[in-house]
């Protein structure tokens, strides 16, 4: 199959979160599994050009539109990990991608949604015909639109148009007349069917969009499919899902097993093996592993060489990810003996602040770091060093740092939503067998909930080496690689079966003979 991505992100070159993480995953599934994928982004002047193999000029021109304006861009590619990357560079007096960041503008919608554009028209210009072509989120939402409303009339065919939702809570809404500039008659699509905000009505709502013109929608975990069906998880969408219920598909997303292996992790220390963990040895060797792991770490953040059980957190600093809860998090920890780590960034101002605060008054606390930084080496560090990771989300439409951290043997306190739900089974809650249990979790993202979660498990990690030792090799023992999801995405490309029409008889036959 012909499989192209089109997105806003992709991991380790434009990475602001799982979503890049996402795209490339599924992406080396795919290709290792002999498809020919292609993955589409703008070319941010923030990528790590390091990383592009072969950059070379595809295309020096490729003419795209933004009002009664044409624009040309070049169209890149290069070389990622053995992936095919297609850079869209829109030379434009806006510099929509030199900016020096993924997301976070004034304009995101009338950057993404150019990009949208200039994606169609370098398709239809260059002739791919992908089976699937495949959008994630908001940024990318436009194009099932674009295609269905706009190429289809001038006679462009695809397969498939698939978007999936890495997360509801971002839906990227603007005015008619910002629809316009990339010439779709916006005013006509302020209607119920189409792209109209189910809370403004006189706005469109992109992901909205995607929902009604892809063929295929899929999110990222099955208890997230359910959860976004509902009005507590759907974010006034949740009426347009139901209605769309029949192409909507929850995977669960996988990680990357060569980026996210202890065993050949060049970013960590110390590498162990957690293949066959079962054997008493092979346990004692990741022990060992993540022993000499966290010694480096204590010595590379200046905290204190002890004994006391590590507790981290590496996350996104946003509402979503439960802030509050994770500072009360790191008091409580603290409070019960143990050291905390937390590495998280944050574009909003305020929680910047409040955990700038928060580093000021334990700044000499020999047992806690808080560091405000995006830092992929050093959160590969964290997760093979730490005992145990906390997440208490409000809402996790998969999550992957739970699933990075099973596989690398430490220990996932979450609260039970979204994917978190699919993936942590309580030691003593779970109605799963006890050789799938794996975690500590909580229903209520309350400081309650924290405290009895984070006690259980200091307590279990103190006083019940034997069971907290099975929660690490149930974590490691599970294969949390993309093979499994790929195979269902393949499914989900598959083309749309046409249905034979069953050919009316004809006259004569009703004529008795
Ligand atoms: P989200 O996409 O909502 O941020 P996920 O759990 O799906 O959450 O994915 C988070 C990804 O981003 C993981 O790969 C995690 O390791 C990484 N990450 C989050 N915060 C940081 C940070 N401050 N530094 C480095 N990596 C981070």
């Amino acid at each position: 199959m012909h499989i192209i991505h089109v997105a806003s992100e992709l991991a380790p070159i434009a990475k602001a979160g799982g979503l890049g993480d996402v795209v490339y995953g599924l992406s080396k599934e795919l290709a290792k599994q002999g498809h020919q994928v292609e993955i589409i982004i703008p070319k941010y002047d923030c990528i790590d050009f390091s990383l592009v193999k072969n950059l070379k000029v595809e295309f020096r021109e490729l003419w795209s539109y933004d009002g009664p304006y044409r624009f040309n861009n070049t169209i890149w590619s290069g070389n990622v990990d053995g992936l095919k990357v297609i850079l869209i560079e829109p030379h434009h007096p806006d510099y929509f991608f030199s900016r020096g960041m993924i997301y976070g503008c004034s304009d995101d919608i009338n950057r993404f949604a150019y990009f949208s554009r200039a994606v169609m028209e370098y398709l239809f210009k260059s002739g791919k015909h992908p089976d699937a072509l495949h959008v994630h989120d908001w940024p990318t939402a436009l194009i099932p639109v674009l295609y269905r409303e706009m190429y289809m009339a001038l006679g462009y065919r695809l397969g498939k148009t698939v978007l999936t939702i890495h997360n509801m809570e971002h839906q990227g809404r603007c005015t008619a007349a910002q629809l316009s500039r990339i010439g779709l008659r916006g005013d006509s699509y302020v209607t119920p069917g189409t792209m109209q905000d189910p809370v403004y009505d006189t706005l469109i709502n992109l992901m909205k969009g995607g929902i009604e013109f892809a063929d295929q929608i899929t999110t990222v975990s099955p208890n997230y499919e359910k959860e976004i069906l509902t009005e507590a998880g759907g974010f006034k969408l949740e009426d347009v899902l139901v209605k769309h219920k029949k192409k909507l598909k929850g995977i669960l997303n996988g990680i990357d097993e060569t980026f996210w292996n202890p065993l050949t992790d060049h970013y960590i220390a110390h590498k162990y093996d957690t293949h066959g963990v079962d054997t008493k040895e092979k346990l004692a060797m990741v022990l060992e592993g993540k022993k000499e792991n966290r010694r480096f770490l204590r010595s590379h953040l200046q905290l204190q060489d002890s004994n006391r059980p590590l507790v981290a957190v590496v996350s996104r600093l946003v509402p979503q990810k439960g802030p509050e809860l994770i500072k009360h998090a790191l008091t409580h920890s603290i409070e019960k003996g143990a050291q905390f780590i937390l590495l998280g960034s944050t574009p909003m101002v305020e929680i910047h602040l409040e955990f700038e605060e928060l580093q000021k008054k334990y700044k000499d606390d020999p047992n806690v770091v808080i560091l405000m930084d995006k830092d992929e080496a050093l959160a590969h560090l964290i997760y093979a060093s730490a005992d145990m990771f906390v997440i208490p989300s409000i809402f996790e439409p998969c999550g992957l740092t739970q699933l990075i951290s099973l596989r690398y043997g430490t220990v996932p306190i979450v609260r039970s939503t979204g994917g978190l739900a699919d993936t942590v089974f309580d030691i003593e809650t779970s109605s799963k067998p006890m050789k799938e249990r794996n975690g500590f979790s909580f229903d209520f993202p309350d400081a309650e909930g924290v405290d009895l979660a984070i006690d259980r498990a200091l307590h279990c990690f103190q006083h019940e080496p034997k069971q907290w030792h099975m929660l690490m090799q149930n974590g490691m023992k599970k294969d949390y690689s993309w093979k499994r999801a790929g195979l269902e995405y393949l499914e989900i490309y598959k083309p749309i079966k046409e249905i034979p029409v069953k050919s009316k008889p004809s006259r004569k036959s009703l004529i008795p003979s």
